[in-house]
C-alpha cells in the first residue's frame, strides 16, 4: 500500500477561499489588508519568495508593497523603514525577508516590528503568546502544518510526534503548537536535532514525523515505521543537468523509500511550501481585522 499524498496546493486553495468573505467584510469597512515585504540584497531564493508573496497578495485582492534595498543597507536605515511601516495605516503586515546580510541584526529588526503587524509571528511577544496558549499571530509554516493535518483529519491528539529540527521558525514553534492543550494539538512531542544520538531509533517511534532539517535525504524508509504520517518541510536544491534551471527541489525525506511505508506524505515541491504562503495571507487578513477592531 502506498501513501496518500498530502496536497499542499489544494489545502492552500481552501484557505484562500476561506479568506474571501473576511476580506469582503473588511472591504465593507473600507479596509484593504496590506502586506509590506522588505528585501535587503538580491539572494535569488529570497527574491523568488518575496515575488511570490506579492503575487499571492495581488491575486487575492490584498494590497502589497515590496521595499527593495541594497545589500549595504545600514542597520539604522532598516530599523527606520520598519518604524515607518509600523505607522503606515495601509500596511497591516510587515515581513523582513531572511536571511539578512551578515552585518544586520535580525533580532533587533524583529523587535522593532509592531507585534500586531508581525505576520511572520517571530516577535518574542507573539512567540510568548503562542507558548502560553493565547495565540495572536502564529508563524506561517508551523501553523500551516497544523492546517494540513486538519484538512486530512489527522488529529495529533495523543500521538507520538517527532520533529527533526529545532529552528526558531519551524521546529521549536511547531513543537510548542502541538503540545498545547487545545484542538489539533495534545500530541506527545519529541524534538530531535544534530546532537541527537541514534536518530533512527527516535524517528521510528513517530506516528507523525516532521522533517525540518535542510539536508536532502536525511530521513529514509529504514528510519520510519509502517503507517507514519510524514511532513517534509525541507526545500533543498540538488544539481540536475536534465532540468532547464540545472537543479531540482527535494525535501529532507527520501520520498521514494518512505512512500511505501507511510500512510500520508507531503511531496516537495507542492506540500508545505504552498501552505506557508497561504498562512501568511491569512495572518495579513487577521492583522487587518485586529486593526479594524481597535479602531471601532
Ligand atoms: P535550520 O538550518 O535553521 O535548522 C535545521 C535544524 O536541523 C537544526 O535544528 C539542526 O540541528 C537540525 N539538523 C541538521 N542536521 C541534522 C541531522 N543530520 N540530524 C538531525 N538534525 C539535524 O533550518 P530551518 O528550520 O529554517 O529550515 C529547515 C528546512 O525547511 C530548510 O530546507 C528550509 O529551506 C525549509 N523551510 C521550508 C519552508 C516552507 O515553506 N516549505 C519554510 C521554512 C523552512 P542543530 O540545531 O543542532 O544545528
Amino acid at each position: 500500500m502506498g501513501a496518500q499524498l498530502i496536497d499542499g496546493k489544494e489545502v492552500a486553495k481552501s484557505i484562500r477561499k476561506s479568506l474571501k468573505p473576511r476580506i469582503a467584510a473588511l472591504a465593507d469597512k473600507g479596509v484593504v489588508p496590506g502586506l509590506a515585504a522588505v528585501l535587503v540584497g538580491e539572494n535569488p531564493a529570497s527574491v523568488t519568495y518575496v515575488n511570490s508573496k506579492a503575487r499571492a497578495c495581488d491575486k487575492l485582492g490584498l494590497y502589497s508593497e515590496v521595499i527593495r534595498k541594497p545589500e549595504t543597507l545600514p542597520q539604522t536605515d532598516l530599523v527606520e523603514i520598519v518604524r515607518s511601516l509600523n505607522e503606515n495605516p495601509k500596511i497591516h503586515g510587515i515581513l523582513v525577508q531572511s536571511p539578512l546580510p551578515e552585518h544586520l541584526d535580525e533580532l533587533a529588526v524583529t523587535l522593532t516590528i509592531a507585534p500586531d503587524k508581525d505576520v511572520d509571528g517571530f516577535h518574542p511577544y507573539n512567540v510568548g503568546m503562542m507558548f502560553i496558549g493565547r495565540p495572536n499571530l502564529l508563524p506561517a509554516t508551523p501553523h500551516g502544518i497544523i492546517k494540513l493535518l486538519e484538512y486530512y483529519q489527522i488529529d495529533p491528539a495523543g500521538r507520538q510526534v517527532v520533529i527533526v529540527g529545532r529552528s526558531n521558525i519551524v521546529g521549536k514553534p511547531l513543537a510548542a503548537l502541538l503540545m498545547q492543550k487545545s484542538k489539533m494539538a495534545n500530541a506527545t512531542v519529541t524534538v530531535a536535532h544534530s546532537r541527537s544520538r541514534n536518530l533512527a531509533d527516535i524517528t521510528r517511534r513517530a506516528e507523525i514525523l516532521v522533517a525540518a532539517v535542510g539536508r536532502p535525504q536525511t530521513i529514509d524508509g529504514d528510519m520510519v515505521s509502517e503507517g507514519v504520517v510524514i511532513i517534509d518541510v525541507g526545500v533543498n536544491r540538488v544539481d540536475d543537468p536534465d532540468r532547464e534551471k540545472g537543479y531540482r527541489l527535494v525535501g529532507d525525506v527520501d520520498f521514494e523509500s518512505c512512500l511505501e511505508k507511510a500512510s500520508y506524505i507531503t511531496p516537495v515541491p507542492g506540500g508545505v511550501g504552498p501552505i506557508t504562503i497561504a498562512m501568511l495571507l491569512s495572518n495579513t487578513v487577521t492583522a487587518a481585522e485586529l486593526s479594524a477592531k481597535r479602531r471601532t
